[in-house]
């Protein structure tokens, strides 16, 4: 049976025509022997009538039928009766009577609820397990439909502005500055290794080289990183270079690419251009460089107020260069003493000695450190942060970085405090998009005790701190950009260094890479450099959290077909798994499998 129209087609237009339809068995209803099914396919759902009075063997194969068993019915289109209309749905008005039914397939009870309420109550374990029911629901059904709709509109996109669409390759050669990545035994060459591309980072840039001039892809990128509900071993970049750009060419063209990506989705028009925050007040004011700005709650810096306090935790961390930092929690004096100690946690596993706080209520500073504070600090904190009754103000005291890390995380958890307490709202569609810029090119690593590239190792110096690159290489700005939007890096990039001398420059007298090293990992790019390299730049955006956001969820899992689990496990394919012996020695591979410590073996009595 081959169907005449779909099932979220037919409307008393259609009354009287003889149709068929196939699909999906939604639900059975009886009403006193007459059997109603909501047959379902991708597009929607249309009612059938199987009436045994009518034709009773039709009844009887009819009576047989499972939810999601995979039919075809053919029949008449009536109308329902009145009072029966269903007005939500396109085909409410009518329904099949059914003459002829074809049953492809016959299904089993699945193993849980296919509706989106019920789908979502289930663990997600056992949805990723029988991912295939889990896609029928129509909410996940939904999320692979935008997905395609995300990626055709951006295709479009830079399809109109003559980019080109370029494959590279996943099996790479290991890099190991970066991420940590997945490793390809060779076959053919004894104990070589691939790596699985971390991202088409080296071979967008080899392209720039080949005159390709405005490349861009789709591309799937591996690193081997503890999964969150935001990361995922595989996920997709839409990863994008162009040639003779510069930063405000990135800026224009991306905020037209996320402008028509959220038209063409959701029908949202944005305006741009985006705000644009240097990294310094990034951190200065959010504590962290990617601020959520659908609410207030600022950072502010006391250093200046507490430099001569009388309070001496405060008073030290300044005259040791560190800061002294605030903000006022607006209305959440009441919070609890689990929630405080939460907060105070999520501070010390940053490295604070602990959460210093000042509570209002009734008209009183509550506070174990506000004895020690003078009229005038005190005077500067109320009018400063407009403290008010029911507030709560939290410090920081240490040095810049550590400071701003910690009261940043605090402002995000007590934001969810208010919200839990209906005193602030943060909606997902409050569309906040910022370019975050003038990150510094090296960040000092305390533990390696030496520079590493702040975003990567190709991104070029702002030209006017080239000067300090010997000398004093904290102060070179990089020509980094990071598109953020409401607390997420959505995509970060740079205008690239196309000289082969400062390239290489960074990577040996900066970044203090052997010469051997970055002769074998990046040699051949340096050669490259040298047979006329384009001034070029590109960016990255994550198409897994852009669809998270577009489909209104929190997951990336929800909108990747086949995700794995936070234990970097398909349960659906059951991998990963042993392979055999003949397949390890054909790769040269031998494995040390970890020993598990098995308790001990109780002594027999
Ligand atoms: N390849 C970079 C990344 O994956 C993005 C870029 O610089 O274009 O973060």
């Amino acid at each position: 049976m081959k169907s005449t129209h779909h099932c979220a087609q037919l409307t008393p237009a259609a009354l009287n025509a003889t149709v068929s339809l196939v699909g999906w068995v939604d639900s059975i209803r009886d009403h006193g022997g007459i059997l109603f099914i909501d047959l379902r396919d991708r597009k929607g759902l249309t009612q059938v009538k199987f009436d045994p009075q009518t034709n009773a063997a039709l009844g009887a194969q009819a009576a047989g039928l499972k939810p999601e068993s995979v039919i075809g019915v053919t029949g008449t289109v009536v109308p329902r009766p009145e009072g029966t209309v269903n007005a939500s749905l396109p085909t409410g008005a009518i329904e099949i009577d059914a003459t002829a039914l074809e049953i492809f397939n016959l299904s089993d009870t699945p193993p849980f609820p296919l509706d989106d309420i019920g789908g979502d109550k289930v663990n997600e374990d056992l949805r990723l397990t029988y991912r295939y029911l889990d896609l029928r629901r129509p909410k996940m059904r939904k999320n692979l439909q935008t997905r395609h709709k995300a990626a055709k509109s951006i295709r479009d996109y830079f399809d109109s502005l003559e980019f080109i669409e370029v494959e590279t390759p996943a099996l790479f050669k290991s890099t190991p500055e970066g991420a940590r990545e997945y490793l390809v035994p060779s076959r053919i060459h004894p104990g070589q290794f691939y790596a699985l591309s971390q991202s088409p980072q080296q071979f967008k840039q080899i392209l720039m080289v080949a005159g390709v001039e405005r490349y861009f892809q789709i591309a799937r990128c591996f690193r081997d990183e503890d999964l969150r509900a935001d990361r995922q071993m595989e996920f997709t970049q839409v990863d994008v270079e162009a040639s003779f750009i510069d930063r405000e060419d990135v800026y224009r063209i991306f905020e037209g690419m996320l402008k028509k990506l959220w038209k063409d989705v959701l029908g949202t028009d944005l305006p741009t251009p985006f705000l644009r925050m240097p990294f310094v007040d990034a951190m200065n004011r959010f504590g962290v460089d990617k601020p959520d700005m659908r609410f207030g709650m600022e950072l502010l810096d006391f250093s200046e107020t507490f430099k001569t306090s009388s309070f001496k935790v405060f008073q030290s961390t300044v005259a040791n260069g560190g800061v002294i930092k605030a903000f006022n929690a607006k209305g959440l004096a009441d919070l609890t003493q689990g929630e405080l100690k939460n907060l105070e946690d999520t501070a010390k596993s940053l490295g604070a000695k602990g959460l210093a706080f000042i509570k209002v209520e009734g008209g009183e500073w509550k506070s174990p450190i506000v004895k020690f504070f003078s009229d005038a600090e005190k005077a500067a904190l109320t009018e400063r942060l407009a403290i008010a009754d029911g507030d709560i103000v939290f410090f920081a005291a240490a040095p810049w970085e550590k400071a701003c890390a910690i009261l940043g995380r605090v402002r995000l958890d007590a934001a969810q405090l208010l919200v839990k307490r209906g005193k602030l709202t943060i909606r997902h569609d409050d569309w906040k998009f910022l370019w975050v810029i003038d990150f510094p090119l090296m960040t000092h690593d305390e533990e390696s005790g030496r520079y590493v590239a702040t975003h990567h190792p190709f991104t070029a110096p702002v030209p006017e701190d080239l000067q300090y690159l010997d000398s004093d290489p904290k102060r070179v700005r990089g020509q980094h950009y990071d598109a953020v939007l409401n607390g997420m890096e959505l995509g970060g990039g740079s205008i690239r260094i196309h000289q082969p001398a400062v390239q290489k420059k960074v990577f040996e007298d900066v970044l203090k890479i052997p010469v051997d090293v970055v002769e074998s990992r990046f040699g051949y790019m340096l050669k490259a450099f040298t047979f006329g390299a384009p001034p070029h730049g590109g960016i990255a955006f994550g198409l897994d959290r852009m669809c998270a956001l577009l489909c209104g969820t929190t997951s990336i899992r929800d909108v990747i077909a086949f995700p794995k689990t936070q234990k970097g496990q398909d349960l659906m394919a059951q991998s990963p798994t042993p392979v055999t012996a003949k397949q390890l020695k054909e790769l040269h591979i031998a494995t040390v499998i970890p020993q598990v410590d098995k308790p001990a073996e109780k002594p027999a009595s």
